[in-house]
C-alpha cells in the first residue's frame, strides 16, 4: 500500500482537506516542524510549548484532529498531499504544543 493521501487543490496547502475530514475552517491546520512540533510563526522570544521556526524554512501542516502531518514542499511541488507522518494529538508533548499554537491565536 502507498502512503495515505490528503486531497488538496493548486498546490496550496491551506486547502487540504485531511483523510480525517478536518480543513482549515474546521479544526483549522497548524503549521510544523519536521517532528510534528507547531511552530511559532516568528516569535521571538519562542512562546513556551511551540517549537521555533525551521532554519532551514523545512515546514509541515499538522492536523490537529488526526495527527496527520502533511509536507508543504511536497504539496507546493507537485499538488498531491501524501501523509509524510503521523504524531499523537491527545497526550503528550505535541498536544501541549496545539493548546499553546490556540491560545496564542485566540
Ligand atoms: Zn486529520
Amino acid at each position: 500500500m502507498g502512503p495515505e493521501t490528503a486531497s488538496v487543490t493548486g498546490h496550496d496547502v491551506t486547502t487540504i482537506t485531511c483523510i480525517c475530514g478536518n480543513t482549515v475552517s474546521q479544526d483549522g491546520l497548524i503549521q510544523a516542524n519536521s517532528r510534528g512540533v507547531p511552530i511559532a510563526g516568528g516569535d521571538s522570544p519562542v512562546p513556551a510549548g511551540l517549537a521555533p521556526w525551521p532554519e532551514d524554512e523545512d515546514l509541515y501542516t499538522l492536523c490537529p484532529r488526526c495527527g496527520r502531518v502533511y509536507r508543504d514542499a511536497v504539496i507546493e511541488e507537485t499538488g498531491t498531499a501524501p501523509v509524510a507522518f503521523q504524531v499523537d494529538v491527545a497526550a503528550g508533548p505535541i498536544a501541549e504544543a496545539i493548546k499553546a499554537h490556540w491560545n496564542l491565536s485566540s
